[in-house]
């Protein structure tokens, strides 16, 4: 469980950090990047992206950050470990794809950090505990009940 758990931690950290990467380029790109007359930042539904992103990198942070002091403790379940892990890569690909879209053409394009980011978390969402199974090992342990394995067969 240790070297799973860990990875886990691992894998929902990086994703905090390389958001915040590609905050800092969204940030130049948006103000200097101008559509009719004025930056992409100037738009009430490019910022109302923006504010989704940044909420996300800071409740991703702070997840993360949590989990790690249960860690160091010797206090963190595997459920928990799961739960942030699952919650963190969902939230990560939100941030990705909002990005990328923000950035319209230059999202898809190698020369940005939006588009390879958005490639990785399709990865980190789906290996080491897929986004689904990590959040039914979640929930066994606070039902008591497992649901990995379907209870009949067709
Ligand atoms: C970039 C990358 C690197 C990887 N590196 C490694 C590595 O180094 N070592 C290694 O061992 N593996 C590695 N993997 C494999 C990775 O761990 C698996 O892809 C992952 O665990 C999902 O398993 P699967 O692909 O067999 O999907 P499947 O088990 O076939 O699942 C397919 C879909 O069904 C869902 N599903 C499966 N079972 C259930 C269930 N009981 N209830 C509900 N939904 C379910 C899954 O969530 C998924 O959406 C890597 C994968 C990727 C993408």
């Amino acid at each position: 469980m240790e070297a799973s758990t860990n990875t886990q931690i691992g894998c929902g950290m990086r994703h905090r950090e390389v958001h915040t990467v590609d905050w800092n380029t969204m940030e130049v790109v948006l103000l200097e990047r101008k559509q009719f007359g004025a930056p992409l930042t100037a738009f009430q539904l490019n910022q109302e992206k923006l504010i989704r992103m940044l909420g996300n990198i800071q409740a991703m942070s702070a997840l993360g950050w949590r989990l790690c002091k249960l860690h160091d403790t010797g206090k963190m379940t595997s459920g928990q470990a799961s739960l942030g892990k699952a919650w963190i890569t969902k939230q990560a690909r939100e941030t990705a794809a909002l990005g990328k879209e923000l950035l319209g053409g230059n999202g898809i394009v190698t020369d940005f950090h939006v588009g390879k980011a958005f490639c990785d978390v399709e990865s980190v969402y789906s290996y080491e505990g897929s986004y689904d199974v990590d959040t039914l090992i979640a929930a066994r342990e606070i039902t008591g009940i497992s649901s990995i394995r379907p209870s009949s067969r067709l």
